[in-house]
C-alpha cells in the first residue's frame, strides 16, 4: 500500500489542509480553515486529519508550510512555533504540538522555502538543484534551494528586507516596513504599492510608471540572489505577480544590474528562462508542504531533540 502524507499550508488568513500520496496525487477532500485563534484553528486542522485517517488509514508524515517568522531550529524546545509575528495571538504558538497524537514525523518550514522546493521538484524548474522562489504579496519573502536542499540557518532567509537602490522617480516615498522603512518589502509589497498608487498592479494601464519602479526593485533582488547563491533559476509568485506583467521589467532590471557578469545566456538560455513565473501557481504551497512530509518520512529525525 502506498504511503499517505498530510500537507498543511498555514497562512495568515487561512489554513489549507490536504492529504495524498504525493504533491500531484492529492485526495479529493481538502479543508480550508480560516485563521482565527491558534487553538480553534489547530483544532479544525486536527479534526480534518482525523477524518482522513478514519477513511484512508494512518498518515506516514505531515508537512507544514507556514507563514513566519517561525522557529526552525531542531535543537530548540520551541521548534515549530511562531516567533514574534504581527498576526494577533499567534506569537509563541506551536504548529506541531497539536499534531503530536498522529504519532508520525512532522516537518515544518516557511511557505516560501516549501514553495521553492515544489518549484524545483515538480514546478517550473523541475530537476534544477539550486533555485530561489520569491513571493510578492502582503509581504515579500524568499526561499532558496541549494544543492537540492532548503537553505536554513539561524532562522530562515528574509530576502524581503534587503536594502535596494532607490529609483530616482520614487525618492519621495518613505517606504512602509515598520523595521526598515524603504527596504524591498517596504517599497514593493502589495501594501507599499497601494500606499502610493491606490490600486493594485492588475488595474494598472500598460504604461503605468509603477512597472519600471517595482520591476526595478524586484530585479535588484533577482540579481542579488544570482550573485550571492549562484542559483540556476529565480521564480516569482504571489498576488502582486499574478497577471505576469511585472516579469519583463524584473528581467530587464536584473540584466541591467548584472551587465553580462554571469553566464546566464550561455548556461540557462537567457533571462526569460532564468527569471520565471511559478509553474504551480496557487498549488505551490500545498505541493511544497506535501514534499516536506515526504522528506520527513524518509528521514524522521526532524523535530526537537530531547
Ligand atoms: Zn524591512
Amino acid at each position: 500500500m502506498s504511503s499517505l502524507y498530510g500537507a498543511i499550508e498555514a497562512g495568515g488568513t487561512k489554513f489549507l489542509c490536504a492529504a495524498g500520496q504525493g504533491p500531484t496525487e492529492l485526495l479529493e477532500n481538502r479543508a480550508v480553515i480560516p485563521t482565527t485563534t491558534p487553538a480553534a484553528t489547530m483544532a479544525e486542522v486536527v479534526r480534518f486529519f482525523e477524518s482522513v485517517r478514519r477513511a484512508n488509514g494512518p498518515l506516514s508524515a505531515i508537512g507544514i508550510a507556514a507563514f513566519g517568522p517561525i522557529d526552525l531550529d531542531p535543537r530548540s524546545q520551541t521548534w515549530g512555533s511562531l516567533l514574534a509575528t504581527p498576526k494577533a495571538g499567534w506569537t509563541g504558538s506551536s504548529l506541531v504540538a497539536p499534531l503530536g497524537h498522529f504519532a508520525c514525523p512532522i516537518a515544518v518550514d516557511t511557505d516560501v522555502s516549501a514553495a521553492a522546493l515544489a518549484e524545483a521538484r515538480c514546478g517550473s524548474a523541475t530537476g534544477i538543484s539550486s533555485l530561489v522562489y520569491v513571493t510578492v504579496g502582503t509581504g515579500i519573502g524568499g526561499g532558496a534551494i541549494v544543492d537540492g536542499r532548503i537553505v536554513r540557518g539561524m532562522l530562515h532567509p528574509e530576502m524581503g528586507h534587503l536594502r535596494v537602490r532607490r529609483d530616482p522617480l520614487d525618492v519621495g516615498f518613505a517606504g512602509i516596513c515598520p523595521f526598515h522603512g524603504d527596504c524591498l518589502e517596504g517599497l514593493a509589497s502589495g501594501p507599499a504599492i497601494m500606499a502610493r498608487w491606490h490600486e493594485p498592479v492588475e488595474n494598472w494601464a500598460d504604461d503605468h510608471a509603477g512597472f519600471e519602479i517595482i520591476g526595478g526593485y524586484l530585479g535588484q533582488l533577482a540579481a542579488t540572489v544570482a550573485l550571492v547563491l549562484s542559483c540556476e533559476r529565480v521564480v516569482f509568485g504571489g498576488g502582486v505577480m499574478s497577471d505576469g506583467r511585472l516579469l519583463p521589467f524584473i528581467r530587464r532590471a536584473a540584466q541591467q544590474q548584472l551587465r553580462g557578469y554571469l553566464p546566464i545566456e550561455a548556461r540557462v538560455g537567457g533571462f526569460d528562462r532564468y527569471i520565471s513565473a511559478s509553474g504551480l501557481g496557487s498549488a505551490v504551497g500545498i505541493a511544497g508542504a506535501m514534499l516536506l512530509a515526504i522528506g520527513a518520512a524518509a528521514s524522521p529525525s526532524v523535530g526537537p531533540r530531547k
